[in-house]
C-alpha cells in the first residue's frame, strides 16, 4: 500500500502574488499564474499551492475552483512570516542580457536585499529590461523559498550613485587591480566593517581609472580582492555575495 503522501507535498507549486494575503481568504488567479498552474503544473482541484505576498509572509492554499483560464484558491493558513533580509545590496554594471539575468537570479537565491544596475564608462549594455530582470528575481524567489523579494532600482550612473551614497552603508568595491592580498582581504574587511553593506562589481571591461579613483575616494568604500584571478563580472558578483553572506549575512 502506498504511504500517505505528506501534506503539502514537496512539489507544491510556490508563487508570488502582488496582493496582501490573509488566512481564510479566497484568491482568483489568472494570466501567467493561471497558465503556469493549469497548463504547466496541470493542477487539480484540492491540490495545495504555496503563496507569498512580500508583505506578510507565506501561506498554504488549495484549489477550490478550476476554470479554463483562471482558478480560485482558498488560503488555509500562514506557514511563515515575512523574513528579515540581510542588509546587502548588489550594485552591478549591466553586462550581456543573459549573464545579467543570471546575476539577478543568483543574487536573489544568495539572499540580497536589493539590486542596483549601475551605468559605468565601459558598460556595454545600458539597455536593461527592468521587467524581465524583475521576473527573473521573482522566479528565483519562488524557487528558493524566499518570503521577501529583493528590490530592484532603476539604472543609475556611477557618479550619481557615489554622490548620494548613504553615510551608514559600507561599499565593498570588488577591485581586480589589488595585488596586495593582505591589503585587499575581503575576509579581514568583513571583520572590520559590519552593518549595512553593498557590493560593487564592474562590467566586463572593468572600471576606468577615473572611476576607480572616484570609488576609492568615497569614505564608505572598502576596496576588496576576490583573489589573484580575473573573474568574469557574473562570477565576481556571486563570489562576493557569498563571502559577505558567510561573514556578515545569515549563513551562520
Ligand atoms: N579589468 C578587466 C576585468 C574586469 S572583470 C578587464 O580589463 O577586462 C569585471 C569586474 O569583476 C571587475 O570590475 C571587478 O569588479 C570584478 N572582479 C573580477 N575579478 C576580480 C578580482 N580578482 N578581485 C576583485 N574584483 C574582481
Amino acid at each position: 500500500m502506498p504511504a500517505t503522501p505528506a501534506y503539502p507535498p514537496q512539489s507544491a507549486p510556490r508563487l508570488y502574488v502582488d496582493v496582501e494575503l490573509n488566512e481564510g481568504a479566497e484568491i482568483r488567479l489568472d494570466g501567467s499564474h493561471a497558465h503556469y498552474l493549469l497548463k504547466v503544473m496541470r493542477i487539480k482541484e484540492d491540490q495545495p499551492v504555496k503563496l507569498f505576498d512580500d508583505r506578510t509572509g507565506e501561506y498554504l492554499a488549495h484549489v477550490t475552483m478550476l476554470g479554463k483560464r483562471d482558478l480560485i484558491l482558498r488560503i488555509d493558513g500562514k506557514t511563515r512570516t515575512r523574513e528579515d533580509v540581510p542588509d546587502l545590496w548588489l550594485l552591478a554594471a549591466p553586462i550581456k542580457k543573459d549573464r545579467y539575468n543570471w546575476i539577478a537570479e543568483k543574487a536573489t537565491e544568495l539572499g540580497i536585499a536589493k539590486m542596483v544596475p549601475v551605468q559605468t564608462a565601459r558598460t556595454q549594455n545600458g539597455q536593461i529590461r527592468p521587467d524581465k530582470l524583475r521576473a527573473h528575481m521573482i522566479e528565483a524567489a519562488e524557487q528558493c523559498e524566499r518570503t521577501a523579494l529583493p528590490m530592484l532600482d532603476d539604472l543609475i550612473k556611477l557618479d550619481a550613485l557615489l554622490k548620494n551614497w548613504p553615510a551608514d552603508r559600507h561599499l565593498f568595491f570588488a577591485d581586480e587591480r589589488i595585488h596586495d592580498r593582505g591589503e585587499g582581504s575581503f575576509r579581514k574587511a568583513l571583520v572590520a566593517h559590519g552593518g549595512p553593506a553593498a557590493i560593487l562589481v564592474g562590467p566586463e571591461g572593468g572600471f576606468s581609472d577615473t572611476e576607480n579613483d572616484a570609488i576609492r575616494a568615497l569614505p564608505q568604500s572598502v576596496a576588496v580582492s576576490l583573489g589573484p584571478r580575473i573573474l568574469r563580472a557574473d562570477t565576481a558578483a556571486v563570489a562576493a555575495i557569498s563571502l559577505w553572506m558567510a561573514g556578515r549575512g545569515d549563513w551562520n
